[in-house]
């Protein structure tokens, strides 16, 4: 199918950008076009304007600031995946990337479109709010910071105000010693996500988990943290009847969504072996770390 007309607007600045969204109400943002494109193709999306800012150079770069790993609103997700800092500072994005489509779409793709965008099978949602990751947004109306936890409201829904851009993305970076994992299902290389989840950890010398953070994404309408199942494993050394509880108590607690391609059973159960797998996995990348005594 082809997309229903439109006026293309390439911003030659950020200041440009938000004059042109808030002259037009019904423009949107363009950045990789990786999620855009197929919906305006399937008139999914009938935006009259779309302003392009997926060649800004100043919103194209990697940062540390503040303690925190910050990426710019035309860094493309490849090029995210391979920058140094983060695979030095924050290698869980660069895992939470490589399960991102394919090359091609991650050659394109922004990390802050997937943000703003806010698909439920996304992998970075969920990494942003495991992370409590801060949105950075610019518009006629001055900047502005969301936090992770409130800006994803549900299906293809932010905070995000229709005159707001993000100019960046703020993952704090982890103390060093944090363990990490990300892991997904899905039915093909490639795919969607039916169901994933990361999970981040410090344990003592001892082996005792001191701090431990766990999201899931496909599970809901928004990524989703474990509140319950973080909690049981906190204080805890990590052994196979720890790990097999916090599995028996995401079973019991989580409700997840069904759909045309699994039901909430199966999510259930794959979320539930998920949290285990991510929790071993993140303990496994600690200095006290050895996985389990399983
Ligand atoms: C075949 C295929 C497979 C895919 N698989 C996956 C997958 O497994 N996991 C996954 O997470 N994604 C997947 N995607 C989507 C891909 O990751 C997109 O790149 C991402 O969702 C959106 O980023 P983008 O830069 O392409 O945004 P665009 O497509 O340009 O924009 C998407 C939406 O976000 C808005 N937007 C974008 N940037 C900004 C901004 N800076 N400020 C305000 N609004 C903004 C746009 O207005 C639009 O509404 C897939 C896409 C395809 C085509």
């Amino acid at each position: 199918m082809k997309p229903a007309p439109f006026t293309y607007r390439r911003a030659r600045s950020l200041a440009e950008a938000a004059d042109l969204l808030a002259a037009c109400p019904d423009a949107k943002i363009l950045a990789g076009g990786q999620s855009l494109v197929p919906m305006l193709n399937m008139r999914l999306a009938r935006p009259e304007t779309l302003v392009d800012i997926g060649s800004l150079a100043a919103l194209d770069y990697v940062d540390v600031v503040d303690g925190h790993l910050e990426v710019g609103a035309a860094a493309r997700q490849a090029a995210v995946a391979a920058h140094p800092l983060v695979r030095a500072r924050l290698p869980v994005l660069a895992a939470a990337i490589g399960r991102i489509g394919h090359s091609q779409i991650r050659n394109r793709g922004t990390v802050c479109g997937s943000i703003a965008h806010h698909d439920p099978s996304a992998e970075l949602p969920a990494l942003a709010l495991a992370l409590d990751a801060r949105i950075l947004t610019y518009g006629v109306r001055g900047t502005a910071v969301h936090e992770a936890a409130a800006f994803f409201t549900g299906t293809f829904d932010t905070a995000l105000a229709p005159d707001e851009i993000v100019t960046a993305v703020q993952f704090p970076l982890p103390e060093p010693g944090t363990g990490w994992a990300f892991e997904e299902v899905a039915r093909r290389s490639g795919d969607f996500a039916l169901v994933g989840g990361t999970a981040l950890l410090r344990a003592a010398a001892d082996g005792t988990v001191e701090r431990v953070r766990i999201a899931l994404f496909g599970v809901a309408s928004t990524p989703v943290r474990l509140p319950a199942v973080e909690e049981l494993v906190t204080g805890a050394a990590l052994r196979e009847d720890v790990l097999a509880a916090a599995e028996r108590l995401t079973a019991r607690t989580l409700d997840p969504t069904a759909d045309s391609h699994a039901s909430a059973d199966y999510r259930r159960e794959v979320a539930a072996h998920l949290v285990r797998t991510v929790l071993a996995d993140a303990f496994a990348r600690t200095p006290a770390g050895s996985p389990t005594d399983a």
